[in-house]
């Protein structure tokens, strides 16, 4: 017999947490390291700079790994350094001052649900807007006091880094995060080991190790599937954000949305709203359900009923295609025992997630938030509008105008993206109450008093900062990719810190046209090659790795900055992100944004140009349709020209061209003797005094509370009051509604004779008479005029007004109703007549969007 040469079997690892030594005077150091305090409390960054420069900027600022790596030989100094032994004792007060705050009872309490939280740069648990949104309001909620959990995941990968090979194509690096040395801390059982979540998934359980982040006061609760415990098949699914195939995408929702509500139930926390950032949470509605069904022994209707008073649905994605789709074999494997444990038919089940119940739609994430959510809004005004249209079929018998769907334009947490040399600025010259009032603009308006000298001299210096900034990163990247070493520096060389510059950075969706400002390369040559008035372009943004067109996009701006004519003139930096973000939307003169109407749903990496003096040049599109003022920015007009895109993007350029030659140049370089515009700084100051209060995270959150927690946290303590009594009326009263619906008849409805002969005549007043039989249906009943013209382009009804008939008697079974009103405008108009149930309880129509047309 050979005897085998080797024999070795799979190495076993076990995961060893070696602490760190810090002594025990360091020990605040640890504690304000492990919460995000630091990210927006300029004093703890710069304390952690002080405790070792170095190791600061090669941790890229992640205080956590910077103390793991600090030497014995630092340790022994620091201690030994009085001045900073006492800074640090300063910092800690401060942040325990902070941190020890109970939250505000008299707010609601609030569960919030994100696939992504964008809050440092340290932590990739986040791609582009929706996630930097979502930590920019756990953030506010933190500051305002505000009682909030958040729950998402702990991917292992994140969203990728990119770099660019050197004929510009884009290459996506997925790195494994080291959970240790990131500011955040294992949920352990009392007996030290990991807590472990156990999920059912379909013949299987599927476990979790919770860690938690704290946001300053707020905690954030992340699941990490990538344990042991779980098959390979499993322990991918917390691996990577936004990526995996559907079945992937499924699983993934499904641990957001039942895992998250389990994981809530197992810490012991019970809120009175919960939220979803984006449809991808909805399942938490279906692990509610079933635990009221269970746990409080409530029917499937009423357990409705309480679920969605307390619930919260914002949409961000302004087109269907952008929502989540699962098809009926897919969703079933996962979501098959769910109906047995709500005591309803699949059939009834995969129909809350279906605009047409009974259809072989797939079932669609949105229109189930929209069944098991009270409340939705969208993030802008427009959006909110076009959210209207989207949803509409989802309420037949409603025009979008009426329906509930509302809106809470996104902002940005102003303590985060305000540069902190602005900080210190709002500091000196504003009020002391501004930091705690942000929103308020009677503070913003103290800038107008503040001398232009002043103003100049600190975006002068925010700008070198940048340069300075895109001089290394510029070289780095370049060198890594092997690129000619002369060629750099003839790009650095061209960066004229004086010249105009204008940024533009964000995701290469199509949708985004990023090619906008290359449609005429020779116009855009002369811009950029014109002696006088300088001006040069930084171009930044990731494309997702399955989108070929966003790619190519980059390949192409990368290309076209390499010729001759634009070199250093139009730059590309790689991998757009927070860290990045902060320095460009800071240090640039313009932020410039060209979406295609009305796709972009907010945006906001604009509203944090707001916060520094930064001045917007975009589309009327998501925020900036509400937020524009002459005088403190410029825009793209919101009238589409042309049908066809290409048209109307060619259109679209020349006008950037044409404002950029007549309007934005001429203003930056009408400089006075001192070398600076008083113009523009007067544009700098209009702006944050007018738009940039509008466009904190604070007036988002305060709009949130005051929207739609209040009115939730209200409604639902009613519902559950006495062992949910009315929550069980409703039920009741829908179930009989429902069952009775088809047996009203309209026994008479009339008008008077002159309208019925001559049509209406303006100014006239008319009456209607109408008596309904409602048989055996005991629900209340309620008519309406209907008033609508077609729109002469698309064809579509547009509604005008509704008016209600009046009650005027009840006679047994019958109903006597009465309507006078008054044609009050001239021309073809539609009028229909719509009965529908009536329930004072109710929140709003759609809540029970049942609707009869009758005729006169
Ligand atoms: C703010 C931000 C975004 C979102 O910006 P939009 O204006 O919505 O495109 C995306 N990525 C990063 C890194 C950001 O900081």
């Amino acid at each position: 017999m050979k005897i085998k040469a080797n024999n070795a079997n799979s190495p076993i690892w076990k995961d060893v947490y070696s602490h760190s030594m810090l002594p025990e005077v360091l020990q605040p150091l640890h504690e304000m390291a492990t919460n995000l305090w630091w990210v927006w409390n300029h004093e703890g960054a710069k304390l952690f700079g002080k405790i070792d420069k170095d190791l600061w900027v090669s941790t890229e600022g992640n205080p956590v790994l910077l103390l793991q790596s600090l030497s014995y030989k630092r340790i022994e100094e620091i201690q030994a350094d009085k001045v900073l032994m006492a800074e640090i004792q300063e910092v800690y007060a401060g942040f325990r001052e902070y941190v020890d705050t109970k939250p505000d009872a008299t707010k609601p309490s609030v569960a919030y649900f994100s696939m992504e939280y964008g809050l440092t740069n340290v932590l990739k648990i986040y791609s582009g807007g929706l996630g930097v949104l979502a930590g920019d309001y756990l953030k506010e909620a933190s500051d305002s006091n505000i009682d909030l959990t958040a729950v998402g995941f702990l991917y292992r990968y994140g969203y990728f880094t990119q770099s660019l090979s050197m004929d510009g194509q884009q290459i996506a690096n997925y790195e494994p995060q080291n959970f240790n040395s990131l500011p955040l801390s294992q949920v352990t059982q009392s007996n030290g080991e990991p807590m472990v979540l156990e999920v059912p998934y379909p013949g299987r359980t599927v476990y979790a190790h919770i860690w938690k982040v704290s946001v300053g006061r707020v905690p954030l609760y992340l699941m990490d599937t990538d344990i042991p415990q779980n098959s390979e098949w499993d322990r991918s699914i917390t691996h990577q954000l936004y990526g995996g195939d559907w079945e992937n995408r499924m699983k993934q929702e499904y641990l957001l949305g039942i895992g998250g509500i389990l994981m809530l139930n197992k810490l012991g926390i019970k809120k009175q709203i919960y939220h979803c950032n984006e449809g991808h949470a909805a399942l938490i509605n279906a692990q509610r359900l079933v635990d009221y069904i269970q746990n409080d022994g409530l029917t499937f209707n009423q357990a409705l009923e309480v679920v969605r008073a307390s619930a919260l649905y914002t949409v961000h994605t302004p087109v269907p295609a952008g929502h989540d789709y699962f098809d009926e074999g897919l969703f079933g494997r996962y979501m098959g025992e769910f109906p047995g444990k709500l005591g309803i038919s699949w059939q009834e089940f995969i129909d809350m997630g279906r605009e047409n119940p009974g259809s072989n739609e797939k079932f669609s994430m949105s229109v189930f938030a929209l069944n098991t959510c009270q409340e939705a809004n969208g993030v802008s005004w427009l959006h909110g509008k076009v959210s209207q249209k989207m949803f509409a079929p989802v309420w037949k018998g409603y025009f979008p105008d009426e329906l509930h769907v509302s809106w809470v334009t996104n902002g940005v947490h102003m303590p985060t993206w305000a540069s902190t040399e602005w900080k210190r600025f709002f500091y000196e010259h504003f009020d002391k109450k501004f930091f705690t009032d942000q929103s308020n603009k009677k503070y913003w308006e103290a800038i107008q008093n503040v001398n232009d000298d002043d103003i100049w001299d600190l975006r002068k210096t925010l700008k070198k900062k940048l340069i300075e900034y895109i001089k290394v990163q510029y070289k780095q990247n370049w060198l890594k990719n092997q690129g000619d070493p002369s060629k750099v520096v003839s790009v650095l060389e061209k960066i004229n810190p004086n010249a105009l510059l204008i940024g533009f950075g964000r995701r290469f969706a199509t949708y985004k046209r990023a090619h906008l400002l290359f449609t005429d390369l020779d116009r855009l040559a002369k811009i950029v090659n014109n002696e006088k008035y300088p001006i040069q372009f930084v171009f930044t943004g990731k494309a997702h790795p399955a989108d070929g067109g966003g790619q190519g996009l980059i390949k192409h701006i990368v290309e076209i900055s390499r010729r001759p004519e634009f070199l250093g003139k139009i730059i590309f930096l790689e991998n757009y992100d927070m860290r990045l973000a902060r320095h460009l939307i800071a240090g640039v003169d313009v932020w410039l944004n060209t979406p295609t109407r009305p796709l972009e749903a907010s945006g906001t990496s604009g509203e944090k140009a707001e916060m520094n003096g930064v001045l917007n040049f975009s589309v009327l599109d998501g925020w900036w349709y509400e937020g524009y003022k002459e005088g403190a920015g410029w825009a793209l007009t919101d009238k589409r020209t042309y049908e066809n895109q290409q048209y109307q993007d060619q259109l679209d350029a020349a006008t950037i061209y044409h404002i950029l030659e007549t309007e934005l140049i001429p203003t930056y370089y009408a400089k006075n003797s001192k070398g600076y515009s008083p113009e523009w700084i007067q544009y700098i100051k209009n702006s944050m005094s007018q738009i940039a209060p509008d466009y904190t995270m604070k007036r988002m959150l305060d709009d949130y509370i005051n929207r739609f927690y209040n009115k939730l946290a209200t409604r639902s303590a009613h519902l559950r009051e006495g062992n949910f009594a009315e929550a069980k009326e409703i039920a009741a009263w829908k179930e009989e509604v429902a069952e009775h619906w088809d047996s009203f008849q309209v026994e008479s409805f009339t008008c008077s004779k002159d309208l019925a002969i001559d049509g209406p005549v303006v100014g006239k007043e008319y009456s209607f008479n109408l008596v309904i039989d409602r048989k055996d249906l005991q629900g209340m009943l309620g008519a309406e005029v209907v008033v609508t013209k077609e729109n002469s382009e698309n064809h579509q009804l547009e509604l005008l007004y509704t008016k209600p008939f009046e009650l005027k008697k009840e006679e047994g079974s019958k109903l006597f109703f009465e309507l006078k009103t008054t044609s009050s405008e001239a021309g073809v108009h539609k009028m229909g007549f719509r009965v529908y149930p009536v329930n004072k309880e109710l929140p709003h129509r759609m809540d029970f969007a049942y609707v009869r047309w009758i005729q006169l």
